[in-house]
């Protein structure tokens, strides 16, 4: 799998760390029982087709991206920067 930097062009995935789905996750009340915070700790989405992930240019620009990727193809279909990304 390739992966387009903005900054650097097509570079080995390899060369990226993958953080976890770009969406923001809305923090608990410090109040909130353990069972929602296990939830928010551990739970995530793990869905099949089109995502928008957050990935780090570790050995490249340390640029953060957002990667729209098909998980079921793994076709990348877009990479911009996350500053420049929109929700
Ligand atoms: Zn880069």
């Amino acid at each position: 799998m390739r992966i387009t930097c903005p900054i650097c062009g097509e570079r080995d995935r390899r060369e990226f760390y993958y953080k976890s789905a770009a969406v923001a996750l809305e923090r608990p009340d410090p109040e909130a029982g353990d069972g929602v915070w296990n939830d928010y700790l551990h739970l995530r989405e793990n869905p099949a087709g089109v995502t928008r992930e957050l990935w780090y240019h570790e050995t490249g620009c340390s640029a953060w991206l957002v990667v729209t990727r098909n998980t079921v193809s793994h076709e990348i279909l877009d990479a911009v920067l996350a500053s420049e990304a929109r929700a």
